[in-house]
């Protein structure tokens, strides 16, 4: 099957009692046991150890991703932690971007390395970066491309190639792209995380997180890891769930294409020192955008020479775009990373890794572009 078929079937089949089309919310703790001899015949025997509703979702993105099993969590980070628990002993080492997700450098700085554990975070677009950071006992590589806020890329089958031959798992957080445009496994990576939250539910409407194997050895340890910290998906979050990922490809798309034209408003923006975006012949990274992708998302960033006071003007100004933090759902949103989702990480560091004062962050949606154009165009007029 094609990944637009996939994303409306995969994991799903008609309700054998009733027909329902879709898989029902089974909300249940328990599950009856046929007798003694059949303990588990259906599969199921209690909701922290598996839901046919949360099942009907994993089977569907282990299907997208071209994984060999998934594991739903209650959130992104929840996913993030379970792929720490699975590989990080205590005092082990692991390599994670330098630039990525503000709260996947909280969980690895401010809790992990309460257990020894040891962080290097690298400029992993830099291959030779990452090479030069491993060491004897490096137990995992975790790689976000592109990378949160900044967009930053990493070459996912150039670092796949040295994690293999270091004998490390290498793990992308796919959350940006999407199994749609970005085969993470297929490009060699061992393990796939999403912040469903984002694109796959791309409604604004629940927290999710999952992980996708390419190993067998690796699902089972990462099942025993949701089972045993009961960081479980909801029936009613995995639902609502796949409803979103059966339209994902043509969200990708439509906001993906809106992007670009905003990007390219951008550009031409007096009042803009500079824009980001993969799909921008300026964008350093272009060709590896092009490359191992087959789309270029739809998050965008711009600079305004006015540092944190333009910015906050600007995204005061904003009518129809909303100031939020979260990304990916088919509303659009403006985001200030520097006192808002980065405000976690020092200004030090902030720095080192080009998230400026100025920095102002899109979540483009999926509203008509001219309007989205229109109301950044007056919102700019005020910088
Ligand atoms: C949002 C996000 C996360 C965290 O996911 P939650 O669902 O908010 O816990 C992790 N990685 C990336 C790239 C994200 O955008």
């Amino acid at each position: 099957m094609r990944f637009r078929t996939k994303q409306i079937h995969a994991g799903v089949v008609p309700d054998a009692e009733t027909g329902a089309i879709l898989t029902p919310i089974y909300q249940a703790t328990t599950f009856v046991q046929p007798s003694v001899d059949e303990y588990m015949k259906t599969g199921y025997s209690y909701s922290r150890s598996g839901n046919p509703t949360v099942r009907a979702l994993e089977d569907r993105l282990t299907a997208l991703e071209n994984g060999v099993d998934t594991a739903a969590f209650s959130s992104g980070m929840a996913a993030i932690n379970a792929v720490f628990m699975t590989f990080l002993n205590a005092g082990a080492h692991v390599v994670i971007s330098d630039v990525a997700y503000g709260g996947t450098y909280r969980l690895s700085q401010s809790v992990y390395t309460r257990f020894g554990v040891e962080v290097t975070y690298a400029d992993t677009s830099d291959n030779d970066a990452v090479a030069a950071a491993i060491r004897d006992d490096t137990a995992l590589i975790l790689t976000e491309t592109p990378a949160n806020p900044t967009l930053k890329l990493t070459d996912i089958a150039a670092v796949s190639a040295i994690a293999k031959a270091h004998r490390i798992p290498h793990a992308v957080d796919n959350t940006f792209l999407t199994p749609y445009y970005q085969q993470a496994l297929e490009l060699g990576a061992d393990i796939a995380i999403h912040s469903t939250t984002k694109y796959l539910d791309g409604h604004n409407a629940t927290i999710g997180g999952a992980v996708i194997t390419a190993r067998e050895e690796d699902a089972e340890a990462v099942r025993f890891i949701q089972n045993a910290t009961g960081t479980i998906m909801s029936p009613m979050v995995a639902w609502i769930t796949l409803q979103g990922t059966k339209t994902l490809s043509e969200r990708m798309d439509g906001q993906s294409d809106n992007a670009m034209q905003i990007a390219r408003f951008l550009e031409d923006h007096p009042a803009v020192d500079r824009v980001v975006y993969p799909g921008l012949e300026s964008f350093a990274q272009h060709d590896l955008a092009s490359q191992q992708a087959s789309g270029y998302g739809a998050m965008v960033w711009f600079e305004l020479p006015g540092g944190v006071d333009a910015g906050k003007t600007v995204m005061s100004s904003l009518k129809l775009w909303t100031l939020a933090e979260n990304l990916g759902s088919v509303e659009s949103l403006a985001t200030h990373p520097v006192t808002m989702t980065h405000a976690a990480v020092p200004a030090s560091e902030r720095d080192r890794l080009g998230i400026t004062d100025g920095l102002v962050r899109l979540s483009v949606g999926l509203e008509d572009v001219e309007d989205l154009i229109e109301d950044l165009a007056q919102a700019l007029a005020s910088a």
